[in-house]
């Protein structure tokens, strides 16, 4: 296990996935809520670092996004999160989820964020002492997802994996074909990269027929995907979607692709 998502943190691709979050977290509130995050990472970065400094991510990425005039209301729930975590200075730190949805937590709802890499899962437990109804694990989240979702009532699983290992695909349709056995109100949400368009094509085929239920899908690329090497963008799946995600993933996505992509495009679509 190589991946450090110090590298990463506060880049377009979190973007995408930390405002989806809050969009979709906005959307399950009102009733009780299990919250499942499989991959938490750390639960908080530092922009100032050595890793996200040498990237240079962050500067393309949330760095952009604070100093826009034309973000659309889609990212407000972010940035407001982020301007909170700095003290309305430059951003030098920046939420990963489990301290986003930590936040958004409300009396009665549960979170469960599972970290596989005892350095980081040790720095999430001290981030997230003392939160009202956290709890962490140092674990395999693809492990536990299925079982530590309620058989029924509101729950989200986020499945963020960091795409090391080629298995990653075969075990996130596993695991949603699981979630959607045990519990049919539940939702998902999963990030994927966007690399070449043969291998998300055939992790979708794989996931319709393995889950007989709609999703949602929103394709975020910054480039034409024409080097399968690099990251072109991303994706997000969401199964058990809230009504009405579309238009706000599509606000997303296309901002996304629009202002920090090269000839970006995005859409979003029912599978
Ligand atoms: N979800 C986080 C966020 O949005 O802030 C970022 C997660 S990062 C992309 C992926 C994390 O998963 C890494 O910290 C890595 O150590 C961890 N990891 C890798 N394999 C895992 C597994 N099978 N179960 C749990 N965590 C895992």
């Amino acid at each position: 296990m190589n991946y450090r998502h110090a590298f990463h943190a506060g880049n377009f691709a979190d973007l995408v996935k930390h405002a989806a979050l809050l969009q979709v977290l906005a959307r399950l509130a009102g009733q009780p809520l299990s919250v499942i995050d499989t991959h938490a990472g750390r639960g908080l970065y530092d922009l100032a670092g050595a890793e996200a400094r040498k990237s240079g991510e962050a500067e393309a990425g949330v760095v952009r996004l604070m100093a826009a005039a034309d973000a659309p209301a889609e990212f407000a729930p972010l940035a407001a999160a982020a301007r909170k975590l700095n003290g309305g200075g430059p951003v030098r730190r920046y939420p990963g989820s489990p301290w986003l949805i930590a936040e958004a937590l409300r009396p009665g709802d549960s979170y469960l964020a599972c970290e596989l890499r005892p350095e980081e899962h040790q720095a999430l437990s001290e981030r997230m002492k003392g939160k009202r109804g956290v709890r962490t694990l140092c674990a395999d989240g693809y492990d536990l997802a299925v079982a530590q979702t309620p058989s029924s009532g509101r729950a989200l699983v986020l499945i963020d994996p960091p795409f090391e290992r080629s298995d990653d695909y075969a075990r996130i349709v596993e695991t949603l074909a699981g979630l959607r056995g045990r519990n049919r109100a539940a939702t998902a949400l999963v990030w994927l990269p966007l690399k070449d368009l043969e291998t998300f094509d055939g992790f979708l085929r794989d996931l319709e027929d393995a889950v007989e239920a709609p999703f949602l899908v929103a394709e975020t690329r910054m480039r034409p995907l024409t080097d399968p090497l690099k990251m072109n963008g991303c994706a997000l799946v969401l199964l058990g979607a809230p009504a009405d995600m579309a238009p706000p993933l599509q606000a997303i996505c296309g901002w996304t692709a629009r202002t920090l992509g090269e000839n970006g495009t995005a859409k979003v679509y029912a599978v």
